[in-house]
Order: structure tokens, then C-alpha cells, then sequence
């Protein structure tokens, strides 16, 4: 596709639904639009969500009219009584609606193909401002709406300058298929797309918390082109390297040396790029060093293997898992000695040891791991608090533990979660 007349154009998102002022549904859909809009080069300087209320949609549509040059809506567009996108598009520029003949034929076929007759309702979905055009869409029944806007109805807003607005169904899939089936292409052939791409690379961090990582970087936080910027969350840290160019080859390109700058001065705190995980990169180390590991986890309940038996031929590398919760388990199954429970407790690095080398000698495998810990929320003493995990290692050669002290405020999901990435990440060192 050809960009005819590259414009630097500014697009504003708008998403439509109480629903999503409620907090009842995420808004995908502005990430989504985001994403694709930073990709084509357009800049966006704002996102609203507005209820389902004619006046303050129209409010907002006015709003951004006056502020950007593409203003894209989503949601809004179905049959029934709270969908009103359509009717306060022709209402923020003063226009009549027209039914369109061709999209009600569609909607009718829609209903048609799967036996069952129009509600009477859904011919609503069918109008559309005047001057503006629909966009069919296979996938539903709402036809998205694209206005080149003329300049004589936008002189009554005081614009003076080209503006479009394009509306898309509010159910993300609908949504995304009719943006990169013919929202994309339009905007291209119109030449709105900018001409300047943007490329974002993830860098995956484990074992440093989020202010570590910016006072770390604090040099490259104030880059220009590319942008670094620190991210948090469940437990681990990403640093996103940004870069804008003419085309994506030279955005990369600009990205590169501050990746590999960042990938020199980290180390072993960074474990992959992008949408990779501990679990994909200890299953990438097994496989590659065609080792084998064995599992007997407590306080976990197997949620280490679960995450490593979601990786696709895990089979190569796992030869047991075990879940030994009860301590009469731990004795039986991977051959922890009463005497060392009376004397240490199942929660205690002695334990842990002995569960790693009992559940590695059970098979034939290369290493043994094992995880024994509080979880909460009850089950705590002053000694030994909610939180306090043991990580063990065990192989022919060596022994390696490791003790957590997780915060004891965080949920029993939080801690276990936080364990089995913690786990994984010391099998990670381990293998790198
Ligand atoms: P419908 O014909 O289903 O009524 P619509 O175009 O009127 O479609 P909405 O009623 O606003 O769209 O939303 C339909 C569904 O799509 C919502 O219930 C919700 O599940 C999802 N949805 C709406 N807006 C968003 C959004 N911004 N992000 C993610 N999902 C959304
Ligand atoms: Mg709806």
C-alpha cells in the first residue's frame, strides 16, 4: 500500500459504554486502536470514554472534533435503546439520518443465513448520517460508519480544516475486522497515515524491582528517539525501548544499540524480549542442554509444573511431577525422614533439600526442584510468617536453596504465583 500524501494527522479515540465507566469491562479496544494507530504513524493525543448519554456523547464528539483530525468511536452501534453512537454522530454536526438500503438488505441476510426473522429493532443499525458512508461488516450486525466530513458542516463548529470520523463496533473482534479490512486501507489511499512508523521492543526483567530498574537506567530514561521507560507488574519489570522513524527497518535500527546497552549492563536480571516468559526461557535452557528435571512441590500445589507443562514439548524435559502436600507425603513419596520434619518442619530449607534430592532420584532425571512454604493466609508463626518460602535445586554435582520472604499482606494467589516465578527464575540462573 502506498502512502499518496503523507499528513501529520492527530486521531482521537473515543470509546462508548457505561459499561466501561463502570469498570464491568476492560477497554480493549483503545489499546487495541492505540497500538494499530501508533503503527501507521498517527499520533493520538487523547483517549475519552463517554456513558451511553446522548449529551455528553455529543459533548465529547464536538470536543474532539475541535482537536483532532480522525476521531474514531467504538461501541454504541447495536439495535437496542442504549446505542446511540450513530444518533449523536448526526447530531454533534446538525445532519438528518438515511437508512441505508444495501446495509439493511445485509442485515437481513445476516438473520437470514441463520434462520431466524429481523427484529424490527436491528433495521436501526442501518442509518447512517447524512454524507456519511457504512463499512459492511461480515462479522456482525451493526456496518461500521466512515465520514469524510464535508467542510460546510464543520464551519458551523468553527473548523476549518478536514476531519473524519469513523465509528466501529464495540465487541473487540468486530472491531479489530473491520479497522485492518477497510479503516487501514482508507486511511492509506487518503494519505492520512503519517509518515512515520513507531517500533516498541519489551525487555523482560526478573529479580528487580521497578525504581531499582529506572535509578539503574536513570540515564536513558531521558532519551528522545528512542524513548526508555520502565513498567511494572506481577512481579517482574520491563523496560520498553521505543523509537519513531520513516520506516520500521530504521526504527529498529535506532533501537538497537540502546537494546544492546541495556542487554550488556543487566546481565542475568534479563531474561527475553517481548511476549516470552521465565517458563518459555527454562524450557528453551532445558531443551537445549537436553537436561531433565523432576518436581515435588507443597505450598505451590503444583502451580511450577502447571507453568512448565503449558510450554509445548515440555515432555522432553519433565520427567515427574509430584505435589507432596502432607507431610506423611513427603516422607512416602520423595523420602523426607520423619526425624528431620520433627526437628526443621516441612517449611525449611533441610526440607526442601531433602524433597529435591528424594524426587530426583525417583527418576532418572538431571535435576531435582523442590518448593515447601507458608501460603496463608493462616498458618504463620513469628518464626516462620506467611511468606516465607524454600527453594531447592538438587543434582549430582550440587545443592542450591534459596529462602524467599514474600511480603505476608499479599494474597495466598499472589504468593503462590509470586513462588512458582521466583522458583522458576532460580532454575533459570541456574541454567544460564
Ligand atoms: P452490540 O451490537 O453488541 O450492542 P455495540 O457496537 O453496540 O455492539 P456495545 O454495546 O458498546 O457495542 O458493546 C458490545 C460488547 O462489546 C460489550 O458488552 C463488551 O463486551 C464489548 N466492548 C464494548 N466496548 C468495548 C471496549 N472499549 N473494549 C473492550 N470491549 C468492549
Ligand atoms: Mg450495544
Amino acid at each position: 500500500m502506498v502512502t499518496s500524501k503523507p499528513k501529520h494527522s492527530i486521531a482521537e479515540v473515543l470509546t462508548i459504554g457505561t459499561e466501561i465507566l463502570l469498570g464491568q469491562i476492560v477497554d480493549t479496544n483503545t489499546q487495541y486502536l492505540a497500538q494499530e494507530l501508533a503503527i501507521l504513524g498517527v499520533n493520538c493525543f487523547y483517549h475519552t470514554t463517554v456513558g451511553d448519554n446522548v449529551e455528553r456523547i455529543i459533548t465529547c464528539i464536538q470536543a474532539a472534533l475541535t482537536r483532532a483530525d480522525i476521531i474514531i468511536l467504538s461501541g454504541g452501534l447495536g439495535p437496542t435503546a442504549d446505542d446511540l453512537t450513530v444518533e449523536c454522530m448526526a447530531k454533534a454536526l446538525g445532519v438528518e439520518l438515511d437508512m441505508h438500503e444495501p446495509s439493511l438488505e445485509q442485515i437481513k441476510k445476516f438473520f437470514s443465513a441463520r434462520n431466524i426473522a429481523m427484529p424490527e429493532t436491528n433495521s436501526k443499525q442501518a442509518l447512517v448520517p447524512r454524507g456519511a458512508m457504512p463499512l459492511r461488516n461480515d462479522t456482525g450486525t451493526a456496518p461500521g460508519i466512515y465520514w469524510d466530513i464535508s467542510l460546510d458542516l464543520l464551519r458551523k463548529l468553527n473548523i476549518s480544516s478536514p476531519r473524519i470520523m469513523i465509528a466501529l463496533p464495540g465487541v473487540p473482534f468486530e472491531l479489530k475486522h473491520l479497522f485492518k479490512t477497510q479503516v487501514t486501507p482508507k486511511l492509506m489511499e487518503q494519505g492520512e497515515a503519517g509518515s512515520a512508523t513507531i517500533y516498541s521492543i519489551d525487555l523482560r526483567h526478573f529479580g528487580i524491582g521497578e525504581s531499582a530498574l529506572a535509578e539503574r537506567y536513570a540515564d536513558l530514561l531521558n532519551l528522545a528517539n528512542p524513548t526508555v521507560a520502565p513498567y511494572a507488574g506481577h512481579g517482574e519489570c520491563r523496560l520498553r525501548v521505543t523509537a519513531k522513524a520513516s520506516t520500521l527497518d530504521e526504527a529498529k535500527a535506532l533501537t538497537q544499540p540502546v537494546v544492546d546497552q541495556i542487554i550488556e549492563r543487566s546481565g542475568p536480571l534479563l531474561y527475553g524480549f517481548n511476549d516470552t516468559n521465565l517458563e518459555a526461557e527454562c524450557a528453551r535452557l532445558l531443551t537445549e542442554k537436553k537436561l531433565t528435571i523432576s518436581l515435588a512441590e507443597s505450598c505451590t500445589g503444583g502451580l511450577m509444573s502447571k507453568l512448565l507443562t503449558d510450554i509445548a514439548g515440555s515432555s522432553k524435559f519433565i520427567s515427574l511431577n509430584l505435589v507432596t502436600y502432607a507431610n506423611e507425603a513427603k516422607e512416602k513419596m520423595v523420602g523426607v525422614p520423619a526425624e528431620l520434619l520433627v526437628e526443621h518442619g516441612a517449611v525449611s530449607e533441610e526440607c526442601a533439600k531433602s524433597m529435591a534430592h528424594g524426587v530426583r532420584l525417583l527418576t532418572s532425571s538431571v535435576i531435582g526442584y523442590a518448593i515447601t512454604g507458608i501460603a496463608g493466609p493462616d498458618g504463620g508463626t513469628a518464626d516462620k510468617p506467611v511468606g516465607l518460602v524454600y527453594l531447592a535445586l538438587d543434582t549430582a554435582q550440587e545443592t542450591i536453596t534459596k529462602e524467599l520472604r514474600l511480603p505476608s499482606h499479599l494474597s495466598r494467589k499472589e504468593i503462590r504465583t509470586r513462588t512458582a516465578k521466583e522458583a522458576l527464575n532460580m532454575l533459570r540462573l541456574y541454567l544460564v
